[in-house]
């Protein structure tokens, strides 16, 4: 019997992220059609890509964009903006969704409002859109894979245990962490360190975004709120532990003691193929562990003085509501300030915490009602910075 073939939208292709997705599809050619293509402000590079993989649908940002890209490549069909990403996420079987920060939602929501498989990498948009994301899953029946290398473990740890009321037989869920670049530093020499220091990740190459968010810890901040949305598990039943070689991708305890884990080394396609490949996996290895050589893992507890944006988050959790949504758009408010030398790295967390001190805890039951909270919280976020 033939193959059939999964046809795939990949939004944010020109990321970290979205090359990785090209790799793998790359080496599955007979599995999946690219069908659909989103960036940003990189358009030459997205050109390229419509045109290796033969792509018939292509969103960019901008009308200009639109221009380039009509010009460069006749006959493929081009959308814009929001309204596009929205075409897009409803165009595929599978949609990658890529792109970096709340810009993600649209097509998010579009993917799960279209039925369609959404392999999860914007972690911002689940965090932020939760109660709305809960709500569709209660209509109907949902296929959202994580990307996220822990929850993408997790999901795998999971396999065979009963989802239905909260998954009884699971104790918790450990999120592991790498610790960042500054995972020995202390609250006191953290004062001192640069854009530099930050954007030099010990076990990740990474987008700049999360790549900042990991030095502060706000990633796995997020990445807690992430996996109580994923899995309808509260954030008290989820734990971070931090392993700094980045072999363990994170683990799930059960009641009975035992606990699964996830290993391999660090390699985004492997997620990627996975969330894919799903139910098959794909026959083709990213960060096989040889045992050959020997190998050390340790783990530790992350250290929550020096890193505050851990138990931030874990008091966003526990708000719930549009406490979530306040957190990230004030956190991406800060990291941009900081990659745009506005603020110093120990500004950020701090930048964040006083924003959330002026949440409203009005409700979050619309999507409106979430553009609101993200907007309020960028412009108290954006007059903190501008005060500092
Ligand atoms: P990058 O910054 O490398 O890529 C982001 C992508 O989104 C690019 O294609 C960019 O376009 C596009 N983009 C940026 N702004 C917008 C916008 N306003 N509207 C539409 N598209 C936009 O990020 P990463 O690939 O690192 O991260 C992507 C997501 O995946 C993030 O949510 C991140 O947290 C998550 N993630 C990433 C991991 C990684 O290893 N990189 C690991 C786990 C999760 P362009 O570049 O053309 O401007
Ligand atoms: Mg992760």
């Amino acid at each position: 019997m033939a193959e059939s073939v999964r046809s795939v939208a990949l939004l944010g292709a020109t990321g970290s992220i979205g090359t990785q997705t090209l790799d793998v599809l790359r080496r599955s050619p007979h599995q999946f059609k690219l069908v659909a293509l989103s960036g940003g402000t990189r358009t030459q590079e997205l050109v390229a890509i419509a045109r290796e993989f033969n792509v018939p649908l292509v969103g960019v940002l901008t009308d200009a964009d639109a221009k380039v890209v009509a010009t460069e490549l006749p006959g493929v069909n081009v959308v814009v903006g929001d309204a596009g990403l929205d075409v897009l996420a409803r165009s595929a079987d599978v949609v990658v969704n890529a792109v970096v920060g709340f810009a993600g939602l649209t097509a998010t929501l579009a993917a799960l409002d279209a039925g369609k498989r959404l392999a999860l990498a914007n972690k911002e948009s689940l965090v932020a859109a939760a109660p709305l994301v809960d709500q569709v899953r209660a209509q109907r029946s949902t296929d959202l894979v994580p990307i996220d290398s822990e929850h993408c473990a997790i999901h795998q740890c999971l396999a065979g245990a009963d989802a239905t009321a909260g998954y009884r037989s699971v104790k918790r869920l450990l999120l592991t962490a790498s610790g960042g670049p500054f995972r020995t530093k202390s609250a006191a020499e953290l004062r001192h360190v640069t854009k530099a220091d930050a954007l030099q990740h010990p076990t990740w190459a990474m987008g700049p975004k999360i790549t900042i968010d990991s030095s502060t810890l706000m990633n796995k901040g997020l990445e807690v709120l992430e996996a109580a949305a994923l899995f309808g598990i509260g954030v008290d039943r989820i734990d971070v532990v931090v392993h700094p070689q980045s072999i363990v991708h994170s683990m799930v305890e059960y009641v009975d003691g035992s606990t699964l884990a996830q290993l391999s080394h660090p390699d985004m396609r492997l997620p990627i193929a996975y969330c894919l490949g799903l139910p098959e996996r794909l026959d083709q290895s990213w960060g096989a562990i040889s045992f050959t050589d020997a190998l050390t893992l340790t783990f530790e507890p992350p250290n929550r003085e020096a890193f505050p944006a851990l138990d931030l988050a874990y008091e966003a959790g526990r708000l719930g509501g549009a406490a979530p949504a306040w957190l990230s758009a004030a956190n991406e408010v800060a990291v941009e300030a900081f990659l745009q030398d506005q603020i110093a790295w120990s500004d950020i967390v701090p930048v964040v915490a006083r924003t959330l001190d002026v949440f409203d805890g009005e409700p979050l039951t619309t999507v409106e009602e979430l553009r609101v909270h993200d907007q309020n919280s960028r412009r108290i976020a954006a007059k903190i910075v501008a005060e500092l």
